[in-house]
This record gives structure tokens, C-alpha cells and sequence, in this order.
């Protein structure tokens, strides 16, 4: 090959190259500023409850001899913060774990309705706290069979009624329905509970964005529940999303692929 204009090719070429590089420099220093931002949230977060146990065991220093019933008040406290920081822990380790790709996913065939039906067994007791009923509809009589990481499945559906749970009102329900699309299932979970405003869904999935941190933190949350979720679809290549009105109630649905 000869070139006709050996010095504007070499021109084009350089400019291509400083083109990719300026690319590569942007990537990176998004990247840094994540781990900026992570970091930050991260300390943050431990911070608060941190901060909470010490303020709980200076108040037991000084009631422990004359109120022993106070004292065991603030003892409760500091436990639930201490709860509080090791779920912060596992979020933390499952997350970062997802992030680097270190762990790969285990695929294997199971009943999708099967799973449901189980996790929602699990998770009773939690809901029967605020009365709230968990139900799958009786119409699924043939398996539904996906193809998928079953123990990491089991986390999207725990994540997604829990936070139907939490987020729910006081006598509230949970529905859990399954959709048969075309090569997928569609799994759909409802809650008629407090519901999100719409400038909010747009950054639900982003790790620790909260609506309401209080009310978050009140309910033993972690902020990473819905980025869990959507880092383990995203593996199995398949998506979710979620609609919502507020004081009416919130739909999250995934997809699953499905075997024929
Ligand atoms: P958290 O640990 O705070 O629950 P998540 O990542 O699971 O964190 O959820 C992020 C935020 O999305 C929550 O803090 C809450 O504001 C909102 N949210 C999640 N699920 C629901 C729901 N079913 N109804 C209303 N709000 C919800």
C-alpha cells in the first residue's frame, strides 16, 4: 500500500491516537472519582452507627449501678447498631465482590415459582410483625423453569420483598406474579406500601441512594440491597425496573431467562 499522502496519514493517525488516550485519561479519572465517592459513603456509613454504639455505652457507663432496666435500654441500642454494621459488612463484601467479577455465576435449571414460594416461607415472620400478607398466585401449577444462579436469585427475591416489607404499610400485601414471555419469565413484585416520587427511580439502583436515609436507617437498611439486584441480573444479562406511585404503591420486575 502507497500512500498518496504520507504525512496527513501519520497527522491522522497521531490524532487518533491522542483521541483514544484522552478517551482512556477521561475513564480513569471517572474511575478515581467513584472510589473517591465510595470511599466517602463508605466511611460515612460506618460512621453513624460507630458513633451511635459509643454514645450508647458512655450512657451505660453512667446508669448501669442506679437503673439497671435503663441501662439495658441503651445495651439494645448498641446491639441493633452493631446488627446494623455487619449487614453493612456483608452488603459491602458481596458488592465488591460482584464489582471486580470475582465471582462467577453457578447456572443451573430450577422452578422459578418454586423459589418464590420459598423465599416468601423465609420471610413470614418478618412481614407478620407489620401484618403485611405475602402471596403467590395458586395458578402456577407446571414448573417454571429458568436458567440462572439459584443462591443469587434467592438474594434478588429476598432484597426485593424485604424492601416490600420495609417500605410497605401496616396490614399491607406483598403480590409476587410470574409472567411466560416469549424466551424469558417476567417476575413481578408489588407492595401497596408508601411508593417512590418519579425523580427518584432514575438513581434507586445507584449504591447508598436512599430516598429517605432516616427512614432507610430506621428499617435496618444498608442502601445497597437494589444495587446488589441489579449487579447480579445484569451477570445473568437480563434487567429490572421498577414503577411506582407514591402513597399508592411500588412494582419491581425482572427477567429471567427461561428453559422451554
Ligand atoms: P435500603 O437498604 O435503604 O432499603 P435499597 O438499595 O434496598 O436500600 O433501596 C434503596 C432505596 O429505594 C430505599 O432506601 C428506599 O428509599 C427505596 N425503596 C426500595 N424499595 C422500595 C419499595 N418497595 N417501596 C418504596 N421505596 C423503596
Amino acid at each position: 500500500y502507497v500512500s498518496a499522502d504520507p504525512i496527513n496519514d501519520v497527522q491522522a493517525e497521531v490524532k487518533e491516537w491522542a483521541g483514544e488516550k484522552k478517551i482512556e485519561i477521561e475513564s480513569l479519572k471517572k474511575q478515581e472519582l467513584f472510589r473517591r465517592e465510595f470511599l466517602s459513603n463508605v466511611s460515612h456509613e460506618f460512621k453513624t452507627p460507630l458513633f451511635a454504639i459509643q454514645g450508647y455505652i458512655e450512657m451505660l457507663h453512667d446508669c448501669i449501678t442506679d437503673d439497671p432496666e435503663q441501662a439495658k435500654h441503651f445495651l439494645n441500642k448498641a446491639d441493633k447498631n452493631v446488627e446494623r454494621l455487619s449487614y453493612l459488612i456483608n452488603d459491602l463484601e458481596s458488592i465488591s465482590k460482584l464489582e471486580s467479577g470475582e465471582i462467577s455465576m453457578n447456572y443451573e435449571k430450577f422452578d422459578i415459582v418454586l423459589l418464590a414460594k420459598e423465599t416468601l416461607t423465609h420471610l413470614e415472620d418478618n412481614a407478620l410483625k407489620k401484618k403485611i400478607k405475602l402471596q403467590i398466585q395458586d395458578k402456577y401449577t407446571t414448573p417454571a423453569i429458568v436458567l440462572a444462579d439459584k443462591e443469587k436469585i434467592r438474594t434478588v427475591l429476598i432484597n426485593l420483598i424485604q424492601n416490600s416489607i420495609k417500605y410497605g404499610r401496616e396490614n399491607g400485601t406483598t403480590d409476587i406474579k410470574i409472567f411466560e414471555l416469549h424466551d424469558q419469565y417476567l417476575i413481578e413484585i408489588t407492595d401497596n406500601g408508601i411508593g417512590i416520587e418519579e425523580k427518584h427511580l432514575i438513581r434507586l439502583f445507584e449504591r447508598f441512594y436512599r430516598v429517605d436515609s432516616h427512614r432507610s436507617r430506621e428499617v435496618g437498611g444498608t442502601g445497597l440491597g437494589l444495587a446488589i439486584v441489579k449487579h447480579i441480573l445484569e451477570a445473568h444479562e437480563q434487567t429490572i425496573s421498577v414503577r411506582s406511585t407514591p402513597y399508592i404503591g411500588t412494582t419491581f420486575a425482572f427477567t429471567l431467562h427461561r428453559v422451554k
